[in-house]
């Protein structure tokens, strides 16, 4: 399976984006078959490049995800319901300080906080820096898009606004982005790959941040419009 406009080999499991893109592209080009590929197609360089560099991309990222045992595939049908037989943990690290405080997501803001000031989490910096900080791992955007909408229905706000004191310094919104999602995203996978105790979680933490950029490239939450 070679790539019509580069004849370099395609990767086994094209993502959505990258077979819109491949779909978009086939109505800019020609046919143009050759003896090195018999699908072959011409494309304005400017055109296919974008192609091109996504499935490099792909290749490279499949093969370093079969390596680490990250999902070449996500069900994210059945995702919300896995979120939402989360409901009662996440409540208790809204309510209850233990469980609060176990967790690394919840810690590790504070630290971040502590050491750096509130600002370092907010504007520029908070959005690019420590961009890999609330990251869902290979559930990429697509599933960080299902857990937002799945946590708001356990937790809404007035049940948050009950609790300010217990996310200060942080602000609802902030509690969300980096301490309930991300969590959500942990306990996932800590699930997928069976580990369990804090020893496990902090295994999980790795996993996560480890796959975070396949995940964003693997699983977008919305694809660009290709067909504008
Ligand atoms: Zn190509």
């Amino acid at each position: 399976n070679l790539c019509p406009y580069c004849d370099r080999k395609m990767p086994e499991n094209p993502s959505t984006k990258l077979q819109q893109l491949l779909k978009h592209l086939e109505k800019k080009s020609t046919f143009a078959p050759r003896p090195s590929n018999s699908y072959g197609r011409k494309a304005s360089l400017a055109d296919f490049s974008l192609v091109c560099q996504q499935h490099v991309l792909e290749t490279d990222m499949l093969s370093k995800a079969i390596l680490e045992g990250w999902p070449l595939s996500v069900d994210f049908d059945g995702l919300a319901t896995r979120v939402r037989q989360m409901k009662n943990d996440l409540k208790a690290i809204l309510q209850d300080e233990t469980a609060r405080n176990s967790s690394f997501l919840w810690r590790e803001v504070l630290v971040q906080i502590n050491e750096h000031g509130m600002e370092s989490i907010k504007g520029f910096a908070g959005r690019y820096e420590l961009f890999h900080m609330v990251q869902p791992g290979y559930y990429g955007e697509r599933g960080l898009a299902v857990i937002m909408e799945v946590l708001y229905s356990p937790l809404p706000s007035s049940l948050i606004e009950k609790h300010l004191d217990n996310i200060a310094p942080l602000d609802p919104q902030s509690f969300f982005k980096w301490v309930l999602a991300p969590e959500v995203a942990l306990r996932l996978i800590t699930t997928d790959r069976n580990l369990s105790g804090a020893s496990g979680m902090q295994e999980g933490l790795k996993v996560m941040r480890a796959s975070s950029s396949y995940g964003a490239a693997m699983f977008p939450d919305e694809y660009e419009d290709c067909d504008g």
